[in-house]
């Protein structure tokens, strides 16, 4: 019988580590030092890239839901924290547009999204995101391709309702990556280097 289910799953050292941090995720920095923590231990841990997103209402700021990347976990190439944070979010309060909630929701992520989550980011109706850095250092520190990005990507998000920010921690959040850059024989999951091709 060919496959039809497909899914991922959050490990729970995610949610414990949001419960850890909760103290100090009313602000903007505890929340990207969050952020950078997820993504660190994911690396750590094995489940995927040093990613990770957060589902925040942007009234009263609290987190809904945190995400990672699960690529190397679920075996399934669209798991990226942005992904999976948006998707985890829309299980939990059962509704596909994070923005037509009473206080409506913001993505925070460690970076700016990839080609793929760009559009997936406008797919959530989320109404704010808010990244720690936008420049060419994930790809140059990482290794990873963010595919063919607008120059105007912030602009165009902006225009369709979602409210973007840009500079959290960025320095600590390109720490990360250069952290992650120096590992030896990590799986950098770019597309055609899975059979080593
Ligand atoms: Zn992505």
């Amino acid at each position: 019988m060919a496959t039809r289910a497909f899914g991922a799953e959050l490990p729970a050292w995610v949610d414990e580590e949001v419960e850890a941090a909760r103290a100090d995720l009313g602000t903007d920095e505890g929340r990207m030092r969050l952020l950078n923590r997820l993504a660190e231990r994911n690396v750590a841990e094995g489940s995927g890239g040093p990613f990770a997103a957060l589902a925040v209402r942007s009234g009263t700021g609290e987190v809904v839901a945190a995400g990672v990347n699960l690529v190397l976990a679920s075996g399934l190439s669209s798991m990226h924290a942005e992904v999976v944070t948006i998707s985890v979010t829309q299980a939990r309060l059962g509704t596909w547009d994070l923005g037509a909630e009473a206080d409506p929701l913001e993505l925070w992520v460690n970076w700016r999204p990839c080609a793929m989550c760009y559009g997936a980011t406008l797919w959530s109706g989320v109404r704010a995101l808010v990244v720690a850095g936008d420049g060419p250092e994930l790809e140059a520190f990482t290794g990873f391709d963010e595919g063919p990005m607008r120059d105007d990507w912030a602009a165009q998000l902006e225009a369709r309702g979602v409210a973007v920010r840009i500079g959290v921690l960025r320095d600590e959040a390109v720490a990360v990556f250069q952290r992650y850059g120096a590992i030896p024989d990590k799986t950098v999951y770019n597309a055609r280097t899975g059979s080593g091709a």
